[in-house]
């Protein structure tokens, strides 16, 4: 049996991705298993391990078909070495992944950070669409970000390269945000830094429908932002052009000084579409350079939750 397939892993806090992808960026087959957080996440890779092993089974294949293991993670990792300094969700603290999935597997594991693997399947196979100098940004509970070069994802010195989260967008009386700072983007981009702008709001603004969401819910969702602004709800529609002002500042100063080709932009935030495109592209517009304006383009991420196995699958391809 020839060696045809590329293993695509995506660690989370609560499951695991995984699927086996051929050389061209295909999905043969992804499943999923929990992850087990028990004793600080020990027994993670030899559940890999064990989960590969039986989808070979499964499909009447020999483990000699697989190639190589492209994993990635979240928290802070040695790229080179494959190891795990801290990764707060899952439990590890130096912890020598790679070296013990290799062990578990037999294969070559090659590691990087979640956001990472993102924005590379999104580059291979997905709205990067053949594009090498790219900017991906990931608007979920968070903000995470990938800087592609060269189609190549830029570590910088210690692997901290690309944490456009945290990029600080209010200098002075900013929120809090998870990395000790404040006024990082993350407060104000994420799904739940646009939900915390829309409840400070609402104090000034009682005749919003937002107000009757709150008061019922005690919570205001990203979602319902958009929906109220969909609606014509004016509180909402501020509030989204107070985050595209914020993220769009964010972007066109990255955007000066890397020129990307594309901005992609995924995770539950960017589902919002127009709403959000068109102010944020508005702000871009403003603060970009004429030149670097005109060669990018905006994309929403076309991959979904595959983006991480498909990323992992091109970092095992590149060895
Ligand atoms: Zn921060």
């Amino acid at each position: 049996m020839n060696k045809k397939w590329y293993v695509g892993v995506d660690v989370g806090g609560t499951t695991i991705k995984l699927a086996f992808v051929t050389s061209q960026g295909e999905i043969v087959t992804k499943w999923e298993i929990p992850t087990n957080k028990m004793e600080d996440g020990k027994h993670i890779t030899s559940e890999i391990g064990k989960s590969i092993e039986e989808k070979c089974e499964e499909l009447g294949e020999k483990k000699d078909s697989l190639i190589s293991i492209g994993l990635g993670a979240p928290g802070f990792i040695n790229m080179e070495t494959g190891f795990i300094y801290h990764a707060v969700n899952i439990g590890w603290r130096d912890f020598p992944l790679k070296d013990k999935l290799e062990k578990e597997t037999g294969l070559t594991v090659t590691v990087d950070n979640d956001a990472n693997i993102a924005a590379l399947g999104e580059m291979w196979t997905g709205a990067g669409e053949g594009a090498k100098n790219l900017l991906c940004v990931t608007l979920g509970t968070g903000v995470g970000g990938g800087i592609i070069t060269n189609g190549q994802i830029q570590h910088g010195v210690n692997g901290m390269a690309g944490e456009i989260g945290h990029y600080t967008s209010i200098p002075i009386g900013g929120a809090a945000c998870n990395c000790g700072k404040t006024g990082c983007l993350e407060t104000v981009a994420s799904a739940t830094g646009l939900a915390r702008l829309a409840v400070e709001s609402l104090e000034y603004h009682s005749e919003s429908v937002l107000k009757a969401i709150f008061d019922k819910n005690a919570i205001i969702t990203s979602k319902d932002v958009f929906e109220a602004a969909e609606a014509g709800d004016k509180l909402a529609v501020k509030v989204i052009e107070e985050v595209s002002f914020h993220l769009g500042l964010a972007l066109a100063n990255l955007a000066n000084a890397l020129n990307p080709e594309k901005i992609v932009l995924g995770g539950g935030v960017s589902k919002a579409g127009p709403l959000l495109l068109d102010p944020l592209e508005a702000q871009f517009k403003r603060f970009a350079l004429d030149r670097v304006e005109e060669g990018c383009e905006f994309k929403i991420a076309t991959l979904g939750n595959d983006a991480g196995v498909i990323g992992g699958a091109w970092l095992a391809k590149q060895g």
